[in-house]
């Protein structure tokens, strides 16, 4: 494996930082930085969508073609990596990076035209319909269904999680149309164009942290053409599998640990030590943090290992579940060291102090303002994308031959 960066590349990170100083503003980086829960605020998300859209950069996991960047591996790790460094807002990415995909592999030509531009532009925000109480990790017995009535769909029933759908003007989702045979069998895949068609309402669920970042969705009775299916009807499985790939394929976790490695390190100097002195000198806290970097480190290297085999034509395999493990279980133990730094501050419930433009004064330090909602967030981080436990069973499948 060669580590080190190219001439070329080396180039590249240099452009990507002077475009990152230049239009990274000092509110979307505080958005960046202040973000509680997987996305940034969403009107802040959206503008960096906008800006990167304009640039050419909004999908450079796409086709050249399709106005994809046209990057290889590396370049696509550098500068996933760099935005993260530079705290730039994570944006809400479920139609570049998950329905955007699937309709350039199983959409029609036309459906390709209608959306693949509006996805890149930012004019149409996407959310997920797959989830429903009780269909999660055994998502194939979802039960909401779809019933032909001349050119269109009537669908009922409800979808749960839905993460950003008060935001989102369109949604895929997953809908039941036979229930003979396997559960497989009988689902479809099928664009909902309009998040305001008469029928379907949003419900707010607001998580621990105060965040309203998910959302339930119910279907009444609520239509949709046909012809806004994707792939053939039963046949929704395979296209929904296919999307799931590109949900776990992602930014690299270690570039995020290192930022929030940084954080615990500014805690750690900030905050006292029980036995006097600060936390940063406490032999104890010191180990731990130790232990927790040498964990990133090794990530890091992993996904470097899995960057090179991606530019060599190779497929991620069953490397990808295990950086999902890896990712999010790290991520977990750095939130709990951060919330044990900063002790009380932890406590306070101020959502409204993080709040962009706010004149709120959080009771917390600067510090510590987002310890307790990133901590509490992030424990989902175990469970979306596929929960760990379902990824150690795909790694035991395709690693142990169990
Ligand atoms: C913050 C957040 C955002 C989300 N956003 C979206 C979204 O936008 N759209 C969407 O459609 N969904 C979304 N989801 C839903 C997510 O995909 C599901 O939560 C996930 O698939 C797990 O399903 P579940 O919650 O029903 O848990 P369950 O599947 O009921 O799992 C419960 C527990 O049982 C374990 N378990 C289940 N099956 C097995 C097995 N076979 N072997 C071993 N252990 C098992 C699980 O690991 C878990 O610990 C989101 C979830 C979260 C937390």
């Amino acid at each position: 494996m060669q580590l080190a960066l190219s001439k070329d590349d080396q180039t590249f990170v240099d452009e990507v930082r002077a475009f990152l100083a230049e239009k990274l503003t000092p509110d979307l980086r505080e958005a960046g930085k202040r973000a509680g829960g997987v996305f940034a605020e969403f009107e802040a998300g959206h503008r960096w969508h906008r800006i990167l859209a304009e640039k050419g950069w909004i999908a450079p996991n796409w086709p050249k073609e399709y106005g994809g960047t046209g990057w290889s591996a590396i370049q696509r790790y550098i500068f996933a990596e760099e935005s993260v460094r530079a705290n730039a807002p994570r944006i809400f990415f479920m139609g570049v990076r998950m329905v955007g995909p699937v309709l350039m592999r199983f959409g029609r030509e036309e459906q390709k035209k209608k959306y693949l531009p509006r996805i890149l532009s930012g004019d149409d925000v996407w959310c997920q319909g797959y989830s429903e109480p009780g269909s999660g990790s055994d998502l194939a017995s979802l039960k909401t269904r779809a019933e032909r009535d001349g050119s269109d769909y009537v669908i009922n029933g409800t979808k749960i999680w839905t993460t950003f759908a008060q935001h989102a003007n369109r949604m895929f989702c997953l809908v039941r149309t036979s229930t003979a045979g396997k559960p497989q069998d009988g689902i479809s895949f099928v664009l909902l164009d309009d998040m305001k068609t008469p029928g379907l309402s949003v419900k707010p669920i607001i998580t621990l942290a105060g965040d309203h970042e998910v959302n339930q969705v119910f279907f009444d009775n609520v239509r949709a053409p046909i012809a806004n299916r994707v792939g053939e009807e039963n046949e929704g499985w395979t296209v929904a599998k296919y999307l799931l790939e590109f949900e776990r394929g992602g930014d690299p976790y270690s570039a995020g640990l290192h930022t929030a490695i940084a954080s615990l390190h500014a805690i750690a100097k900030a905050e006292a030590a029980s036995p006097g002195g600060m936390l940063a000198d406490d032999p104890a806290f010191r180990q731990r943090m130790a232990e927790i970097e040498i964990d990133v480190t090794a990530l890091e290297f992993t996904e470097k290992r899995i960057m090179s085999a991606l530019s060599n034509g190779q497929n991620p395999g069953a490397m990808s579940s295990m950086m999902k493990v890896r990712g999010s279980e790290t991520l977990q133990k750095l939130t709990e060291a951060a919330i044990e730094a900063i002790g009380y501050y932890a406590a306070p419930f101020e959502p409204e102090a993080r709040a962009l433009g706010t004149n709120i004064v959080p009771i917390a330090p600067e510090h510590g303002i987002t310890a307790m909602p990133q901590y509490l967030n992030h424990r989902a981080a175990s469970i979306y994308a596929g929960s760990n436990e379902v990824q150690r069973n795909i790694m035991a499948k395709l690693v142990l031959g169990l």
